[in-house]
């Protein structure tokens, strides 16, 4: 077959694909809702069973799509949900990456419809999970099914892997991929699990920060003691924690850890000066986070703080009495939580030890600070000139009409590393969520034009997908 005659065939495929997903929109949205309704909260054993109940909806719903190859891999935790079609020699091999866990739902009472009865209001459909990640990563499904209903096959080679332990960290996915990494071998992976800049406003992300967290208890003697027998006399620990987690920052927003600055490199000022084009202004960063208190390091934009700068961040304290009314004691302990965002070249442990370290040394002797410390991830750049970052660009603009900017991360997803670790495939980061989907919070959201947009951007993707993976051309910028 002539390449003319097989660009044809394709465009074909692709017109029969995006007519067919047009006229299924309604049952592919009916079906997220059902998808939305399972409870999946990994971070909750008592959902262990609805997790396998949902992976096994989902291993039916790739079937459906017509994936042969679909089944579930179990794992100490919950089960990873894979399936694959292999159907072209000639073409690249694209790993979708989605997870179907979610975060806890509390506080409950803020919910204005149950977080697991998907509701449509408006143009947006309201549940736990809908923006993260089960509605961007059905799109990809969808696509899928669009394809393999139509002309029976993908333009790319495709494995999926639907993971349910994302909001826990990922703590079994690593082993799986290194017991067998042949199996899992691709040449570039795609995620949606991120967001855009707005309606209509895609985004590529090629950067993301790592993160390593802290908890600190500091503990004073083993029991309360008497506000006016022992006040005045005896060591507080909520104050001595509260010390120890002032003593973190200068006056001038600057990390006040001994050492926790020397792994980061410089950013040039071409990297600056393209952020600055491409990136969300301070007004829309404070719009999002809804405040007018900009706070941080002198001599760095709000953008540039929650991406090329680390961050510390106290995310929790607790202590003493907290109940209604008053209760006259010294408490006998405090404790806190602390969140770290790296950039690259700074290592999770080593940050974490440096923290702990100084911690502890800053603790007065006459009590006692244990330090504990959860798994972390390091930050990942992506090099926004790879050829499959060229292939999203164009299935952005043909879908949304827009081209999209490449954005840094202030969040974190440990899967891009291992990806790359284990794996050494770069990620299309494509999301497909806005700034104010509410993700982990109360009335999580998804914008359903960008579900059905989502699906027609995935569809395209996977066409420029084969024809960039034969000459491996950058995008423009
Ligand atoms: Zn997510």
């Amino acid at each position: 077959m002539s390449v003319a005659s097989s660009r044809h065939v394709r465009g074909g495929a692709k017109r029969q694909a995006l007519l067919y997903a047009r006229h299924t929109a309604r049952r592919f949205l009916a079906e997220l809702e059902t998808f939305c309704g399972y409870p999946t909260i990994s971070g909750d054993r008592r959902r262990a069973d609805d997790i396998q109940r949902c992976a096994r909806w989902l291993v039916a719903r790739l079937r459906d799509a017509g994936l042969g190859q679909a089944y579930l891999i179990q794992t100490a935790g919950s089960p990873i949900v894979y399936g694959e079609w292999m159907g072209r020699r000639d073409a690249p091999v694209l790993l979708i990456y989605g997870h179907y866990d979610v975060q806890p739902v509390a506080p409950l009472n803020e919910w204005r419809t149950p977080p697991f009865q998907a509701t449509v209001r408006g143009e947006h459909l309201y549940a736990r999970g809908a923006s993260d990640d089960k509605g961007q990563l059905f799109t990809h499904v969808k696509a899928i099914e669009s394809f393999l209903r139509t002309s029976g096959r993908l333009p790319v080679n495709v494995r999926v892997i639907l993971e349910g332990e994302e909001e826990i960290g990922s703590p079994h996915l690593s082993s799986v991929l290194t017991a067998d990494p042949q199996k899992y071998a691709c040449d570039v992976a795609v995620m949606s699990d991120t967001r855009m800049l707005g309606k209509g406003r895609p985004a590529i992300t090629y950067a993301l920060r790592g993160s390593v967290s802290l908890e600190l208890d500091v503990r004073a003697g083993p029991r309360d003691l008497h506000a006016g027998y022992f006040g005045g006399a005896v060591a507080n620990p909520i104050i001595i924690l509260s010390q120890l987690l002032a003593g973190t920052h200068d006056r001038h927003g600057r990390v006040a850890v001994p050492g926790f600055y020397d792994d980061v490199k410089p950013i040039s000022s071409a990297e600056r000066r393209f952020m600055r084009r491409h990136g969300p202004t301070d007004e829309e960063i404070l719009r999002n986070a809804q405040t007018r208190t900009p706070w941080g390091e002198a001599g760095f934009s709000p953008y540039e703080r929650t991406t090329i700068r680390p961050a510390l961040i106290a995310t929790g304290i607790e202590g003493g009495y907290a109940g209604p009314g008053s209760k006259s004691i010294v408490p006998a302990r405090a404790g806190a939580k602390v969140n770290v965002r790296l950039v690259p070249e700074q290592d999770p442990q080593e940050v974490a030890s440096l923290l702990r370290n100084h911690l502890v040394s800053s603790t007065p002797r006459h009590v006692s600070v244990s330090v504990r410390q959860h798994a972390g991830a390091r930050a990942v750049e992506l090099d926004r000139r790879h050829w499959a970052m060229g292939a999203a660009a164009t299935a952005y603009r043909r879908a949304f009409g827009a081209r999209p900017v490449f954005l840094r991360s202030g969040g974190t997803i440990p899967v891009v590393g291992m990806l790359q670790d284990i794996l050494g495939v770069s990620t299309v980061l494509m999301g497909f969520g806005l700034p104010d989907d509410r993700i982990h919070a109360p009335n999580e959201k998804f914008y359903i034009p960008h579900f059905t947009r989502g699906i027609e951007a995935s569809l395209h993707f996977m066409t420029t997908l084969a024809q960039a993976g034969l000459a491996k051309a950058p995008p423009e910028l």
